[in-house]
């Protein structure tokens, strides 16, 4: 075995067959930017959907083997033998490498189990047990996203500054180059961080957590990391916003790779913007890393869908964090009370209330249903079904605390006799 990596980026590849293995062996090929032509009488419904948006060319009928000429690299996917050894044999013939599904021995190339992470590709070779790779490459998967590995230069010398077999030595330090990340860290169960955030999250030399970042991300943070608690810092909200944008600016310009950690996702009332705005000012390269939100995961996680077909075709996230009638507030209650479909209010516990009454002032019926559903996703989630009418008091009876959200309109009800409500404390 010598092992190699094919830059195939314009190149033709061949993929015999349209069926399963096909299908998950295209999209590498694809991501590879190689040219893939699939010949096969039929395809999976995915691999059309790769032909129809034009990605992958398909000739629609059984091999021959001039359908080699002007390819690099032939996949063998059909379940026949016999096909697939016609295959083999052409490739053989014009010695184009030949990967084969079905008879490894027969195959002159063998593809190994892959895992990316940023830049980072790792191929595994189980030398004939495919099973072995795929555990070794998991084992590696899972320490790069952890951080346990980091294979940053820094780690790649031994302590006396040898370098290991085969790694080339690294050349003057690089100048360092700081960035920040917007990082989505998801509604509360640790679990529910994006594959990128979390990777992201392994890297970075600083963090700047909000209070509703997952304590258990933070807890896997390596101790060098420096981890800056964003709710300790004093002052006013205001001063507080800029002290934090000063925070990241300045690690940033000092090298760091900054991930700024917030609850959710980064742009959903979580002041992401400011940051961005902040950062970009200052000239630092910021990226967003989306996280899955509390306004659709909370209610989620109670057993209620925020759409669901014939029931709700529309779904809005509010802000509660000012009164109906504040002369702030930038929320058109009386419209939102003449909508049909799911409403979704963040931040209003404190004025359930007056949302309340201002959803029925307007017109929205008072036996609409509506949930409120505290710490979603989290072990401590509880949940609290009732009416619009009766939400406000329900939920202070149940000792509801924030963070929260409310939930109103017919999703509530639409899965609950048929879901079970796991929270701990359901109501
Ligand atoms: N960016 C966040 C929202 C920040 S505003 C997101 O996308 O989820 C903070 C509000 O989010 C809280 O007051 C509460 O209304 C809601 N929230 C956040 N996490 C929650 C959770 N686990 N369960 C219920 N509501 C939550």
């Amino acid at each position: 075995m010598y092992p190699l990596a094919l830059r195939l980026a314009g190149r033709r590849v061949l993929v015999v067959g349209g069926g399963a293995v096909a299908t998950r062996r295209v999209p590498a090929l694809l991501d590879a930017e190689a040219r893939v032509v699939v010949v096969a009488p039929e395809l999976t419904p995915a691999l059309r959907a790769h032909v129809d948006a034009g990605r992958v060319e398909w000739v629609a009928r059984e091999f021959a083997p001039a359908d080699l000429d002007g390819a690099w690299l032939v996949q063998v996917a059909v379940d026949d033998p016999a096909a697939a050894e016609a295959v083999s044999a052409a490739a053989l013939d014009r010695q184009i490498f030949c990967v084969r599904a079905d008879d490894r021995d027969a195959a002159t190339a063998w593809t190994p189990a892959v895992t990316r992470h940023g830049p980072l590709t790792v191929a595994v070779l189980g030398g004939g047990d495919p099973r072995r790779a795929v555990a070794v490459r998991d084992a590696i998967r899972e320490q790069l996203i952890s951080g346990t590995l980091s294979g940053r230069p820094a780690e790649r010398t031994g302590a006396d500054g040898s370098v290991p077999d085969g790694v080339t030595p690294p050349g003057p330090p690089e100048r360092p180059v700081g960035r920040v990340a917007l990082v989505g860290a998801g509604p509360g169960d640790p679990e529910l961080i994006t594959v990128r955030g979390r990777r992201l999250l392994a890297e970075a030399d600083v963090v700047v957590a909000d209070r509703l970042v997952p304590g258990l991300l933070l807890d896997e943070l390596r101790p060098e990391v420096e981890l800056v608690d964003a709710t300790k810092i004093p002052h006013g909200p205001a001063a507080a916003q800029e002290e934090i944008n000063r925070v990241l600016v300045d690690r940033a310009l000092a090298g760091a790779r900054v991930v700024r950690l917030k609850g959710g996702d980064p742009y959903v009332f979580g002041r992401g913007g400011e940051e961005a705005l902040a950062c970009a000012a200052a000239g630092i390269p910021v990226t967003v890393v989306p996280g899955v939100t509390s306004s659709v995961a909370a209610p989620a996680a109670a057993g209620i869908p925020v759409t669901h077909r014939g029931v709700a075709h529309e779904f809005t996230v509010v802000s509660g964090h000012l009164p109906p009638e504040h002369p702030d507030s930038l929320v058109d209650w009386s419209a939102l009370a003449r909508l049909r479909g799911t409403l979704v209010v963040l931040m209003g516990l404190n004025n359930l209330p007056a949302i309340a009454a201002a959803l029925r002032a307007h017109g929205r019926p008072s036996e609409t249903p509506a949930a409120v559903v505290q710490e979603g996703t989290t072990g401590a989630q509880r949940v609290v079904r009732s009416t619009l009418d009766e939400v406000a008091a329900h939920a202070r009876a149940a000792g509801i605390r924030p963070p929260a959200v409310v939930v109103f309109g017919d999703v509530v009800t639409t899965l609950s006799s048929a879901l079970p409500d796991r929270s701990p404390a359901g109501e």
